[in-house]
């Protein structure tokens, strides 16, 4: 029957064929997604202020409940009551601005926190929502002026809730997907082909063209549009010797979202380090540090990958530990806190996590020895929260990048607020992400920037997609590739 209009039906399968073959991509890429979303719709959500405050199963005084929490490493009483209640965090907490709900504030989640401890709020999905928003991204602690360790409170706190709250199965297989690909560079490795494929096809920009996306989940948007643009793969060496006399001997974390969808980083990384004089050691059985575990409340992960990132580098025998993804770099800092119960593990994860720095924080200890070319651009500098709050480093990276003949540095407002990624944060709880990044672009558009730069791949990420949604198309870099281009470009 085809017979009859063969140049008709030719020409139908040849406008059609595209798009099948762009469904079957997206729907294969998204079948865990689609099965989240589809369960998710029987999860309770709460809309309105009013669900939020009616929540809590305050029972004062005559019968109080057992605490929600388990006796290992509940949330500090202490720091609990170290909390004033003085709002001082409230105007740099994300939710808080988003929201305006006092129990999305840092205030109102150590108020429930309190509440749980004490026997009075039951551990019910309510609850556990507010601690779920929360981006980790640690501004309350910067802004505290009673030092109130938030840090340590929602780390406790997210354990005893993967511990003691029943997820959904929905919540348990979006959870298993993204820790089972994103803590595995391996399995990085291998999406980094249909991924290439996708953009060098130019299939994505079709689908993205008809508004394909449309059609899919939310979670699935989120996904594609954060996806990197992928360029060709450099690897970092085993041993990257040092340029001149060697003044030390660094380790070199390359992350798993660094190192597979941003290579070119860690081989900036290496480049600059080693023309500073620095012998780099990259492990190569270096696994993924656990951060995004750890941020998620995943422990027994956590303190398996810290403990086989400890092995990997005690064998390397390096003087410093160099980081380049914020968010690594606050968790491989924290170690001695994350394994202080392991006898076998407790000196020597104090003694690692004592020699790990950022990248800036190693750069700006070593008197310059390469020299700068000039890099005549206007920057935006962003600060990642994990750098700024979580880390302390704020005035290096602002140094390096100073330090360049011809940079002309500009400040983003709102340089507290986090943009929104915060590890998985941008791909569970999409909407609140998008409104920050939102957010963000709009204080940077004004700016005039030809280049952003940052100092985490997660704000890299988030940081390409919001300003693409606004019809930006400035350049997102890692800071340590500007001064790289500054060294390594030929002067001008
Ligand atoms: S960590 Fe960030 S999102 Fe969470 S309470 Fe503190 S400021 Fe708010
Ligand atoms: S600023 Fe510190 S003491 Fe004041 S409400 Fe926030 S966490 Fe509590």
């Amino acid at each position: 029957m085809f017979g009859v209009y063969p140049d008709r039906v030719g020409a139908s399968l040849r406008y059609l064929l595209p798009f099948f073959l762009i469904s079957v991509f997206l729907f294969s890429l998204s079948l865990p997604v689609i099965a989240v979303c589809h369960l998710h719709r029987h999860s309770v959500m709460f809309t309105s202020s009013d669900e939020q405050r009616s929540f809590m199963t305050t029972l004062p005084d005559a019968n109080p409940l057992p605490s929600a929490f388990d006796a290992h490493h509940a949330p500090s009483k202490q720091i609990i009551e170290n909390c004033v209640h003085c709002g001082f965090c409230l105007p740099v907490c994300p939710t808080y601005v988003l929201w305006n709900e006092e129990m999305d504030s840092p205030r109102g989640r150590i108020y429930l926190m309190k509440l749980a401890s004490e026997g009075n709020a039951a551990m019910n999905p309510q609850w556990v929502s507010h601690f779920d928003s929360c981006l980790g991204c640690m501004a309350c602690m910067t802004a505290c002026p009673s030092g109130v360790d938030y840090g340590k409170l929602i780390e406790a706190t997210r354990a005893q809730i993967e511990r003691h709250h029943p997820r959904t199965f929905a919540e348990k297989l979006h959870r298993r997907f993204l820790f089972a690909v994103f803590t595995r560079p391996d399995r990085l490795r291998l999406l980094r082909w249909p991924l290439l494929a996708y953009q060098k096809s130019g299939l994505q920009a079709l689908v993205r063209g008809v508004g394909l996306l449309q059609l899919f989940p939310k979670s699935v948007h989120s996904m594609e549009a954060l996806m990197p643009k992928l360029e060709k793969y450099e690897s970092v060496p085993e041993i990257t010797p040092a340029q001149g006399a060697k003044r030390r001997r660094v380790g070199l974390l390359l992350g798993c979202v660094q190192r597979e969808f941003f290579p070119q980083v860690n081989a900036a990384t290496a480049r600059v380090l080693a023309a500073e004089g620095c012998e780099v050691v990259a492990p190569k059985d270096q696994p993924c540090c656990g951060a995004l575990m750890v941020h998620a409340g995943e422990e027994t992960g956590a303190l398996a990958l810290a403990r086989k990132t400890i092995d990997a580098f005690e064998r390397a025998n390096v003087e410093t530990i160099v980081t380049n993804a914020a968010g690594c770099g606050s968790n491989v800092k924290e170690y001695g806190h994350l394994l202080r119960d392991d006898p076998n593990y407790a000196d020597r994860a104090k003694a690692f996590a004592a020699k790990c720095k950022d990248i800036t924080e190693v750069l700006t200890e070593l008197p310059p020895r390469a020299t700068r070319n000039p890099l005549r651009m206007r920057v935006a500098f962003h600060d990642s929260c994990h750098l700024q709050h979580a880390q302390g480093v704020r005035s290096q990276p602002r140094q390096l990048l100073a330090n360049i003949p011809g940079i002309k540095l500009t400040e983003i407002p709102e340089a507290a607020i986090c943009c929104g990624s915060a590890g998985i944060y941008n791909l569970v709880q999409p909407d609140a992400a998008n409104a920050l990044g939102d957010r963000k672009a709009q204080l940077i558009t004004p700016l005039n920037a030809e280049v952003v730069a940052t100092g985490n791949p997660g704000c890299l990420l988030q940081l390409q997609s919001s300003l693409a949604r606004q019809g930006q198309v400035t350049p997102v870099v890692h800071t340590i590739q500007l001064i790289d281009a500054s060294i390594h470009s030929k002067p001008q």
